[in-house]
């Protein structure tokens, strides 16, 4: 599970995530929507601790990220420990990062063999294995220029599946993508859905959520203005600014 508590993020006097409570259960997906600035991204990055949150805490799977109690107080945690944490929360982003100097197979095998956790032998297996299910089996050998976008981004997400994540986290996955290409990245993330994975996924595929989501969750000002079920929120939106936002993007 995903549990974020009173989560509140300033940068300088904008106050960005304005008291966040969110819970995302075991093997859910929750979709994430709002306008541009809303705090999507910051939330979904204070999730693994990219951003350190000025008040409120994040646990996932019951484990406090980036901190620990300490009599009655919370305390950041040492880097290694913070490494370890992110390690176990798989996170995709809009423009796919991968390494452009590694082939596909090394960017997937990259983090299993730096995290001692497999030797290389293994860690080139698993990401065969994991780059076949998101459907390159034949592009192991290919460099990410000489991928398209779709691919590149399903590389990503098998990148993203070799540590074994209880969580993965997704950033507008498609967004940046031609969209002939978005269909078959989001066609992964169905497959990883219904394996049990708990997902948080940024997007304005609503088609999407409509889909795959457990949970709907809109956002805006840094606040949850409203959360539900797909058919609750896309279908029958209690708030105007809910019904604002989807009118532009559906
Ligand atoms: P988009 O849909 O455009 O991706 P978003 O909902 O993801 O938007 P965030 O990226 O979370 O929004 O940004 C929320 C607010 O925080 C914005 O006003 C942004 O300018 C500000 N912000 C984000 N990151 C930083 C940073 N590192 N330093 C200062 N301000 C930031
Ligand atoms: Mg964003």
């Amino acid at each position: 599970a995903v549990e974020v508590h009173g989560a509140h993020k300033w940068f300088g006097a904008n106050h960005v995530l304005a008291g966040i409570d969110l819970t995302v259960q075991p093997g859910q997906v929750a979709v994430i929507l709002g306008p541009s600035g809303s705090g999507k991204s910051t939330l979904l990055r204070t999730v693994n601790h990219l951003e350190k949150l000025d008040r409120g805490h994040v646990s996932v799977n019951g484990e406090l990220i980036g901190v620990r109690r300490h009599g009655g107080r919370l305390k950041e945690l040492g880097e290694r420990a913070i490494l370890r944490q992110r390690a176990g929360i798989g996170f995709v982003f809009q423009n796919f990062n991968l390494f452009p100097h590694l082939t596909a197979l090394e960017n997937v095998a990259a983090a299993p063999v730096a995290t001692g956790r497999v030797d290389k032998a293994a860690a080139r297996e698993l990401a065969a294995e994991l780059l076949a299910r998101v459907g390159l089996a034949d592009k192991n050998g290919a460099y990410p220029r000489q991928l398209s976008g779709g691919q590149q981004q399903r590389v990503a997400i098998a990148r993203a599946l070799a540590l074994r994540p209880g969580v993965i986290l997704f950033d507008e996955p498609t967004s940046a993508l031609d969209p002939e290409l978005v269909g078959e990245v989001l066609g992964v993330i169905d497959d990883l859905a219904s394996t049990g994975t708990t997902l948080v996924v940024v997007t304005h595929e609503i088609g999407f959520a409509r889909r795959v989501a457990d949970l709907v969750v809109f956002l805006d000002h840094g606040v949850v203005v409203e959360q539900g079920t797909p058919a609750e929120v896309l279908d029958h939106p209690r708030h105007p600014r809910t019904r604002d936002f989807l009118a532009k993007v559906l």
